[in-house]
């Protein structure tokens, strides 16, 4: 790729560069080589690098910042699902089911209705689809619709009849098949439960899935997304299909995106038998954390929690936290680090203790630790947290992810499942001053995977209507720097690549984002509606704005 002898292959003059190194903070001009950042400096000093051959952009001021990352992010689930129908711009129960209703009139009785993104507790009714109002619009297809928080899905007649489902089915481990008071399945299965429904649903073809996940990408691009941890919620159904897509895009030279893919917890033993280990891979694909769920979410009332809900008790972690300590023992003791979800307030200081622990034995058996993960732990979610456990957490050095943008849509869930102990809810500010290091994230497909809509909720903590005024628990409201920072540099040191990302330095990735305004600049409600004008990948531009 020298094609140019010593000089750069791209430069970008006259720009408004926000490197995040804290060496040069600002510039005007970058030059690009070989998918490397050559130099960073004054215009006038960039161009008189150009060669012939060198391709020149002036900016006009714009906004140059590195390219984003999102370290969590369902990936698998995001790209497929945008073939099924999108539920989440869904208003009320009644839409929901006109727009079932409008499907079962195009598709063939024996495929699949799918679709996902519904929220109740947005909409006038306040009430979940069950298998009643599914069947009314749609007796014959089968029909799979999951909740915006991909812990509860609801299924009509026909997809319970598929799989096996009716009133004498026990509910499975770790999950929850809603009955009525006569006994029969009201269509609505939580947690693990809607896995009996994703293993009677076939299972796509390698090709489709390719196509869908490159399609994705370019998706990604146009939000400045350049690098992303693909976390995957189970090993068998989707896990395999997923990780072989990865390595043909890669192996096609079609991955362009820096991307860790999880493993699922379940795959422990297997993970461990083959000797695979966190980190694994090449510069655009790496094996990630092994993925474990501790609890569930509020929105379901089962997350554990110290004090009981407002409207129903204390929740429930997943499995015994004995059993999760021992698993985390044996994947660090073989090199795999894992990533733990917790969402209430009991499930986070259970698992805070039991990573100390863990870090404690680590301690006095330092001599044998050489194996240990190359990368370290993390909550995810870390969604109600007390400020005591948030010191602790602190003290570990483990990270945090977390989703600015589901904050907002959970406001409304939050008051009305635990009223005002929602001030232990999202405590990103605390988290950040108490040195956590904490990365931003979408969770897509339940949130928006816009980078900038994750910035703008934990910039401003307000919907995009404003509301509510001043912002939800103000006091944690963070800087756009520190928000940025959890999509770049954060997580550069987190996946320890701060040699390649994170930062617009010479010798880093040329991994870079163009936006049409300056997000420092403007009203912060602005930021939310900013565009990415170009993304630039290993030192090519991968996405470019019409307009
Ligand atoms: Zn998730």
């Amino acid at each position: 790729m020298t094609r140019n002898g010593t000089a750069p292959d791209l430069i970008l003059l006259n720009g408004n560069i926000c490197t995040l190194d804290n060496q040069k903070p600002k510039a005007e001009a970058i030059a690009v080589k070989t998918g490397r950042i050559m130099a960073v400096g004054e215009s006038d000093a960039i161009d008189a690098l150009a060669g012939q051959q060198t391709e020149r952009i002036v900016l006009d001021g714009r906004l140059v910042i590195p390219g984003l990352m999102d370290s969590h992010f369902h990936f698998y689930d995001w790209a497929m699902g945008r073939q099924q129908l999108d539920l989440a711009r869904v208003d009320s129960l009644d839409e929901l089911l006109d727009e079932v209703a409008q499907t079962a009139e195009q598709l063939p009785q024996e495929k699949w209705i799918l679709g996902q993104g519904w929220n109740e507790s947005d909409w006038p009714e306040h009430i979940m689809p069950r298998r009643d109002h599914l069947d009314a619009v749609a007796p014959a297809h089968p029909v799979a619709l999951w909740r915006c928080d991909l812990h509860l899905v609801s299924v009509n007649s026909r997809a319970l009849e598929l799989a096996g489902i009716d009133e004498t089915t026990p509910d499975p481990p770790d999950g929850i098949i809603e009955k009525d008071s006569s006994g029969h399945p009201t269509g609505i299965l939580r947690e693990l439960a809607p896995n009996l429904i994703k293993a009677v649903i076939a299972a796509p073809e390698i090709d489709v899935v390719v196509g869908a996940m490159q399609d994705g990408i370019t998706h990604l691009h146009s939000l400045g997304l350049t690098a992303l941890h693909d976390v995957r919620l189970m090993g068998g159904l989707e896990g395999a299909p997923a990780l072989k897509a990865w390595q043909l895009l890669n192996e096609k030279d079609k991955l362009d995106l820096r991307c860790w893919v999880s493993l699922a917890g379940e795959r422990l033993e297997e993970a461990i038998a083959l000797g695979l280990r966190t980190g694994l891979g090449d510069d655009r694909l790496h094996i990630g954390h092994l993925k474990y769920f501790a609890d569930g979410g509020m929105g379901a009332r089962t997350a554990w929690m110290l004090e009981p809900y407002l409207d129903a008790e204390y929740g429930m972690p997943l499995g015994s936290i004995d059993e999760l300590r021992q698993k985390i023992g044996a994947a660090e003791k073989s090199g795999l680090a894992v990533i733990v979800h917790a969402i209430g307030d009991r499930t986070n200081r259970e698992v805070i203790t039991v990573l100390e622990q863990l870090a404690e034995l680590r301690h006095r058996t330092e001599a044998q630790s050489s194996i240990a993960p190359a990368l370290s732990h993390r909550i995810e979610h870390a969604q109600m947290i007390r400020s005591e456990d948030i010191q602790r957490l602190a003290g570990l050095k483990v990270a945090a992810c977390v989703q600015p943008h589901n904050m907002i849509l959970d406001i409304n869930m939050i008051e009305e499942s635990v009223g005002p102990l929602g001030r232990y809810t999202y405590a990103y500010k605390e988290m950040i001053d108490a040195g956590i290091p904490v990365l931003f994230s979408s969770d897509a497909p339940v949130c928006d995977p816009s980078p900038l809509v994750g910035i703008h909720a934990a910039v401003t903590r307000q919907r995009r209507d404003g509301t509510p005024a001043g912002g939800w628990y103000p006091e944690q409201r963070i800087s756009v720097a520190d928000a940025l920072r959890g999509y770049t540099t954060v997580p550069a040191a987190f996946y320890g690549q701060t040699r390649n990302m994170g930062s617009l330095t010479p010798g880093k990735w040329a991994d870079m984002v163009v936006l049409d305004r300056d997000i420092f600049q403007v009203d912060p409600m602005e930021i939310a509606d900013t565009r990415v004008k170009m993304t630039i990948f290993d030192g090519r531009i991968v996405y470019q704005s019409d307009d």
